[in-house]
Formats: C-alpha cells, sequence, structure tokens
C-alpha cells in the first residue's frame, strides 16, 4: 500500500520516539542507527521516507535491491544487504556495492564472497549473522563459535571488512528468552569490540527497543514504518 507522508510521518516519530527513550536509558551517548527494511513496502514509501530524513535502507533479497538501487539512483541512500545470499547471486551483490552486507552467515559463504570480490578487486563491509537464539530455521553461526570465525574470517578473507555482528531475536513471545539472544550476541559484540567491530545489528519491528536497552546500537525495522 502506498502511504501518504503525514501517515509515513507519525509511524516515523513513533519509532525515532522509542529509540530515544531506549538509548537514553543506555546513555545519551549510544547513538542508534535506524535502517527501514523496506522488502514489504512499496518503492514509493521509500522516496517519501528519505523525504522525510531517513537515508538508510535494507532489503533481503538482491534482485529487489538491485531494482530499487537503480530506480532510486538519484537519492543520496545507503543501501544494507539484510537477507540470506545465495552463492549464484553473489557477484550480483557484489556489483552493486551495498553499503552494508548484514548477513554473512558462515565460513564458506565468507570464503566464497572473498574469492569473487578478489577477482573483481572490490571490498565489502559486512556483518557476521550470529543465530544466538540457537533456531533451526535461522542462519547464523553458533554463538559458541562466533568469535572464532570471526578472527578467522578477518585472517584469511582480506576483501571482506568486518564491522561487527548482527542477530535476529529469538521468535517467541517470551521476552525473558529474546533478552538472552540479545545479551549474547552483546557479549560476543563487546569482545569483538576490543579489536575495532563498531556496529552490533539486533532488534526488528517487535523488539528494538529491547535490543537497544541490550546495546544494540543499529536496528532494522519494517512493518512498524509501513502499517
Ligand atoms: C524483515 C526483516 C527485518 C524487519 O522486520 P520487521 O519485523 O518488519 O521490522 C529485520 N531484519 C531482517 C533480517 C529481516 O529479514
Amino acid at each position: 500500500m502506498i502511504l501518504d507522508k503525514e501517515h509515513l510521518r507519525k509511524n516515523l516519530d513513533e519509532v525515532i520516539w522509542n529509540i530515544e527513550d531506549a538509548r537514553i536509558a543506555v546513555s545519551e551517548h549510544h547513538i542508534v542507527k535506524l535502517v527501514t527494511v523496506a522488502k514489504y513496502t512499496e518503492i514509493e514509501n521509500i522516496a517519501t521516507l528519505y523525504a522525510l530524513g531517513q537515508r538508510a535502507f535494507g532489503e533481503n533479497q538482491v534482485q529487489q535491491l538491485k531494482e530499487r538501487m537503480t530506480e532510486l539512483d538519484e537519492l543520496p541512500l545507503e543501501w544494507h544487504m539484510i537477507g540470506s545470499l545465495q552463492k549464484n547471486k553473489i557477484n550480483n551483490l557484489i556489483d552493486l556495492r551495498p553499503t552494508l552486507m548484514q548477513s554473512l552467515d558462515s565460513l564458506v559463504l565468507a570464503e566464497e564472497l572473498n574469492k569473487k570480490l578478489e577477482a573483481k578487486s572490490g571490498k565489502m563491509s559486512c556483518l557476521l549473522q550470529i543465530n544466538a537464539a540457537k533456531e533451526e530455521s535461522k542462519s547464523g553461526v553458533a554463538s559458541e563459535e562466533a568469535f572464532d570465525l570471526y578472527q578467522q574470517i578477518k585472517e584469511t578473507c582480506p576483501n571482506i571488512t568486518l564491522k561487527g555482528v548482527m542477530t535476529i531475536g529469538a521468535h517467541t513471545e517470551d521476552t525473558k528468552i529474546i533478552q538472552q539472544s540479545f545479551e549474547t550476541t552483546q557479549a560476543i559484540y563487546e569482545k569483538l569490540e576490543k579489536e575495532g567491530a563498531s556496529i552490533c545489528s539486533m532488534g526488528m519491528s517487535s523488539d528494538y527497543a529491547l535490543a537497544i536497552r541490550c546495546g544494540s546500537n543499529l536496528i532494522r525495522v519494517g512493518s512498524a514504518l509501513f502499517k
């Protein structure tokens, strides 16, 4: 549905104030970046959100990312890849030069991506996706292995610039369990921060306030903005 500007302004304001409340509870110096997940919405709504000041957008499919980047080419937007990357789409993604690839979810994918980046003399900033809730339906590396894998990718994949971690909160109504998945990820992030990691991406429409209180500094919000 194409939403009018006042409608989107109201939704955006609500999210922004919720972010403010949550981040101030952590610290006045805790800055949180909002990435709008546009995968379910029309391209017109992206342009309207841009007019309202929003600059960073995320997509979970390479094809859709490409179409939207092309169509909105004249706007100074930042694009994030947030979905599982299939092997046969790696070259397409490299050519799009996304600002951040948030869903690097295995060593095999890292090695494959690195090889193809090398062939194109390209670099890509990525986050290591952690399956902190240990859910079979989710991709991402196991939290127990995340720290070591992060080091290994840093050492063996010079064309990948690792900037931190990403997780999707546990899929449950139980706030305690969701919080646990964020705290697990945050603990790994804090260890990696000492080695230069700067992004901890966690929190979506249903749980971003909790994620921020657990230390997230990048949230990916879709449905709360397009309701
Ligand atoms: C779809 C999606 C989001 C946004 O979800 P909402 O619940 O609509 O806010 C965030 N992160 C990832 C990885 C997604 O696939």
